[in-house]
């Protein structure tokens, strides 16, 4: 699929993230005393800091047209067709 049809999460940035969240992980593994272990992790932060990657959206698709609309929302964007509170779906 060469055109995105809708607006949903994008597996570019997911993959980023988690990336970002592997390479984190394996710096606090780092012995913290280590020569060069500050700046890496400085550098890495600076880095991390300047992708502005946010979280992860909180993201669910409309039921009735598919649209990828945020969690929260009570109607969706694209038909307006009320949706559930994520709340009452979970309990
Ligand atoms: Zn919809």
């Amino acid at each position: 699929m060469s055109k995105r049809l809708f607006f949903g999460p994008d597996p570019e940035r997911s993959r980023l993230r988690a990336t970002v969240t592997s390479i984190e992980k394996a710096l606090h593994e780092l012995p913290s005393d280590a020569a060069g272990t500050k700046d890496l992790q400085d550098s890495f932060s600076s880095l991390v800091t300047q992708l502005a990657l946010g979280p992860e959206p909180e993201l669910r698709q409309c039921p009735n047209c598919s649209y990828f609309g945020m969690r929260a929302a009570s109607v969706c964007g694209h038909c307006w067709t009320k949706l559930v509170p994520p709340a009452s779906i979970e309990n």
